[in-house]
């Protein structure tokens, strides 16, 4: 008959076994089939053809299911898994077209997005540089003032360009007055169908010498 601690010690070695057995049968695995790939096939999920057809014009055939795939992120070169949870979200809740792919990672996506947020203060760019101009004009011009404004006349924002003829208007002077009505005698003949900088300037112009009147 066996003692308690041979048969603890009997148990123990099965455990060991069968702990040493499963960690072979992984370390196979893991081998032959790494992880991303294996995974892939068990990631599904069922399309919805009806919501899908509302939303694509296409020709192509409309899928019955997605599965996950595999792509490298078109920024930093990272392998990267599309799920299939992802992929259903993306074409039946925010409809993208059914041709559509993921190209970047979500690092990259959210770096891209801070991007675009960050270069929409041209924006703001355009307001500071307005107010400035604007502030120029209450003052009497020094050399560094008249240089901004001549600067700003050569924007390639319009409306800053329009600013700085009214701050002309505002600090008047021969000079000054002289380039306004240069610029309303410049106006471009063409009626309404005509629309560019010469036009505006001229408008711009008049209404900077009637202010003054
Ligand atoms: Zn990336």
């Amino acid at each position: 008959m066996k003692s308690n601690k041979q048969r603890r010690a009997e148990i123990k070695a099965h455990r060991l076994e069968r702990a040493a057995a499963l960690a072979a049968r992984l370390r196979v695995q893991d081998v032959r089939l790494p992880q991303i790939e294996w995974a892939h096939p068990l990631d599904w999920e069922p399309a919805d053809r009806l919501v899908l057809g509302l939303y694509n014009n296409t020709y192509s055939p409309l899928p019955a299911f997605y599965a996950a795939r595999q792509f490298t992120c078109r920024d930093c070169g990272a392998e990267e898994v599309w799920t299939a949870k992802q992929q259903k979200w993306w074409y039946e809740t925010m409809h993208g077209h059914i041709d559509s792919r993921a190209v970047r990672c979500l690092a990259c996506r959210r770096a891209r997005r801070e991007r675009l947020r960050t270069a929409a203060p041209g924006a703001n760019l355009l307001l500071e540089k307005t107010d400035r101009l604007r502030a120029l004009g209450a003052a009497k011009p020094s050399a560094q003032a008249k240089s901004e404004v001549e600067a700003a006349l050569q924007s390639k924002w319009w409306s800053l360009r329009v600013v700085a003829i009214q701050t002309m208007g505002r600090w008047g002077g021969e000079a000054n007055l002289a380039r306004l009505h240069a610029f309303m005698a410049a106006r471009p003949e063409g009626g309404r169908r005509y629309f560019g900088w010469e036009r505006v300037a001229a408008d711009a112009a008049r209404s900077a010498l009637t202010r003054r009147e």
